[in-house]
Parts: structure tokens; C-alpha cells; sequence
């Protein structure tokens, strides 16, 4: 498992340099988002056998039947978010620990919750390693974290058949919300942001495919 060397080389630096540049010119404007994708060396967050490809604006595979996002979509995604330093957000579908890393490395204060029990502790224990002070809890995201509500921000990195209500619930008046959100293989990637009458409106930011929300907690 290369997560256990953590070396990150000049030409690692370089492939990453290259790789922020791509996404820049598919559009990405909001400087702090590629400034993170550029610090993060993501080959940390990924198994050794794919090493190679970690500079690819590709998903890969990751274990447990899941992928670490395309880079472009992580900062798409971010972008979306709107963030500012110092707010609190949360993630639902931990993964690999790279779109929290991403959010940490921005100034969020980050919780994030992940279904599946083997790629939680993995990831637990390697972010433990990395530093990053996020959170991480083992659950259904689609119920959020009620005790640590509200949240400033919210992102979903899975598919979601539904807008989960309790996560809208969860979000401060003002909040924004970024799901792709749809039953089949495309999804649609929604904004909600939240009004402050609690009423939400809802933007459409074009096609993405994710890997499902995972429902029931008895299947790992
Ligand atoms: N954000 C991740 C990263 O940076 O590597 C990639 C996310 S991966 C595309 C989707 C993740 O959502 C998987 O790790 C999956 O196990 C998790 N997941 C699926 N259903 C979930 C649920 N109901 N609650 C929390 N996590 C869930």
C-alpha cells in the first residue's frame, strides 16, 4: 500500500501542476479550490497498483466497490460549494479522505460520514496520519449528523435517488446543499441553497455519474 510511504516527489508535484492546469482550462475559476488540488499529493489516497494514474483527471478504484472522484469533479463540486474559511461542512461518502482533505486544506471544518465499515477505518487511520483535522464518523449519511447540526455547507459524493430531507433539515438558512442527484446512470449535479425562511431553491449544473448512495447499514 503506497498511503504507507507518503513521499511526494518532484515529479509528483509536476504530473500535479499539469493535472490543475487541465482542470482550469475545463473551467474551474475559483482560485482556493485549484490552489488545494494543487497541494494534495492524491496519490496518497490511492492504492499502489494505480500509483501511475493518480495525475489522470479520472475516478479510480479505491476498495469495497467504490471510487476516489475525478479530480475535475471534486473541484467542481467544491467550486459549487461556495465556501469560505472557517465554515462547517459536511460530507456524506468519506471514500478515500481526498474531497475532505480538499475541504480541510481550504479552512472548513469538516465532518464527514461513511457507510461502509472497512473503507472508514482504512481511511480513518490514514487520515489520522496525514493530519488533516477532520472528522470521521461510521453511519448513513442519508440521516447526517443531528447532533453536530447545522451546517454551513453540505456535499453528497454519491449518487442520490432522493434529496435526503434530514440533510436539508440540517443546513443553516443561507446553507447550500451539492448533490448529484437522479435514479439512473447520469445524474444531475443540484445546488440547494436554503432561504432564510427555510424554504430552499435549487440550481442544475449539468451532467455527472456517480457510484449510488448505499442504503441499508446491515450490507457491509
Ligand atoms: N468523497 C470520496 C473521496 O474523496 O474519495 C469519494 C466518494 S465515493 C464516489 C462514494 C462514497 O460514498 C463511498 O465511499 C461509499 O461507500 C459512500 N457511501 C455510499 N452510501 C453512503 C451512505 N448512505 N452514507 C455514507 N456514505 C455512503
Amino acid at each position: 500500500m503506497t498511503q504507507l510511504e507518503m513521499i511526494d516527489t518532484y515529479r509528483h508535484k509536476g504530473l500535479r501542476k499539469q493535472l490543475v492546469e487541465g482542470i482550469r482550462q475545463k473551467g474551474i475559476r475559483d482560485e482556493s479550490v485549484l490552489a488545494a488540488l494543487e497541494k494534495i499529493p492524491r496519490h496518497y489516497f490511492m492504492d499502489s497498483s494505480f500509483l501511475e494514474f493518480a495525475y489522470q483527471d479520472k475516478p479510480f478504484p479505491i476498495g469495497s466497490g467504490q471510487t476516489i472522484s475525478q479530480p475535475f469533479t471534486v473541484a467542481f463540486q467544491t467550486e459549487l460549494l461556495q465556501m469560505k474559511k472557517g465554515m462547517k461542512v459536511l460530507e456524506i461518502g468519506t471514500g478515500s479522505g481526498y474531497q475532505a482533505s480538499v475541504l480541510a486544506e481550504m479552512g472548513a471544518r469538516v465532518y464527514s460520514i461513511e457507510r461502509q465499515r472497512k473503507l472508514y477505518q482504512k481511511t480513518k487511520e490514514f487520515m489520522t496520519r496525514l493530519g488533516y483535522p477532520v472528522k470521521l464518523f461510521l453511519g448513513d449519511g442519508y440521516l447526517g449528523l443531528p447532533s453536530f447540526a447545522p451546517f454551513d455547507r453540505i456535499i453528497i459524493t454519491a449518487a442520490a435517488p432522493e434529496i435526503p430531507q434530514p440533510l436539508v433539515d440540517q443546513l443553516k438558512p443561507g446553507g447550500i446543499l451539492v448533490v448529484p442527484h437522479g435514479k439512473d446512470d447520469i445524474q444531475h449535479m443540484l445546488r440547494i441553497i436554503k432561504n432564510a425562511d427555510g424554504t430552499t431553491k435549487e440550481e442544475s449544473h449539468g451532467a455527472f455519474r456517480f457510484v449510488p448512495l448505499l442504503g441499508d447499514l446491515g450490507n457491509d
